[in-house]
């Protein structure tokens, strides 16, 4: 190998070491920008209006956990994971004041609500005792009945997976004895964790909407999220798909009953 050899091959090595040195200076800064946009990908997207109407399958949905059978009284329940993780913290909480809460419903999509409301509606489950289908023809007026206590299919809070009812659902049952302490520490505390009594008694404060539910509390954080969608979104000719349907419009069930709740669960 003579001298020249010996150059060109010692300038091609410098060249080499150069290149690669940039090269890692390269792949140092691009993991790094890569870090910056996954974390913005992984921030979570705000909810889509077939979310907001329970168009959801929850054990598939990576937003949604099933609930532990000891926070339930049945196994297969699901919530919002952000709003179960303050469930469990609430729920300890409230294990050390001598409180159990017991989640009694959690999620549930669509095709559950529609469920509900249909036996409701074709008289299968007896509201205060009657077959609404033969005490009450006209559907509208049937409609407004079932909607003192049960949702639309596609307006339930239920449909997020933030809201849940807790230990009964009798008023009765939360105004003296365990029920009545139950009740008393919720208002005390569930704010702490982010929980709000989004159907408190109808009157003044709230003129309109479904009646008052002592066992029904939200999680308002992610709940709100989707109350924006459902504002930016929703209209009341979109809620359909179920017997009944015909009643959305004249009852105004978006500013009538999504709205209509307690004006301390919308911030
Ligand atoms: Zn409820």
């Amino acid at each position: 190998m003579n001298k020249l050899s010996i150059f060109i091959l010692f300038t091609l090595f410098i060249a080499c070491q150069t290149a690669n040195t940039d090269s890692k200076i390269e792949s140092k800064e691009k993991p790094t920008e890569k870090v910056l946009v996954s974390q913005k990908d992984s921030m979570p997207p705000s909810p889509d209006l077939g979310s907001v109407m329970g168009k959801i399958d929850y054990p598939t949905d990576n937003r949604f956990s099933k609930i532990e059978s000891k926070y339930a009284d049945r196994a297969d329940r699901f919530m919002h994971k952000e709003a179960y993780q303050s469930f469990i913290k609430m729920y300890e909480a409230a294990k050390s004041d001598g409180i159990n809460l017991v989640i009694r419903s959690a999620a549930r999509n669509f095709n559950y609500q529609k469920g509900i409301w249909e036996r409701k509606y074709n008289g299968k489950t007896k509201v205060e005792g009657k077959d609404l289908s033969k005490a009450i023809s006209e559907p509208v007026k049937r409609a407004r009945k079932i909607l003192e206590y049960s949702s639309m299919p596609g307006t339930s809070r239920h449909h997020w997976g933030t809201d849940i009812d807790l230990n009964s659902f009798e008023n009765d049952f939360f105004e003296s004895g365990d029920g009545l302490k139950i009740y008393t520490w919720l208002q005390k505390h569930a704010h702490e964790y982010g929980f709000c009594q989004p159907y408190t008694p109808i009157g003044d404060e709230r003129p309109n909407g479904y009646f008052e539910e002592k066992w029904h509390w939200s999680y308002l954080p992610i709940a709100n999220q989707f109350l924006n969608k459902a504002k930016d979104s929703l209209t009341n000719q979109m809620i359909k798909g179920f017997d009944g349907d015909e009643a959305a419009v004249p009852v105004d069930m978006v500013n009538n009953y999504i709205f209509g709740i307690n004006h301390s669960c919308k911030h």
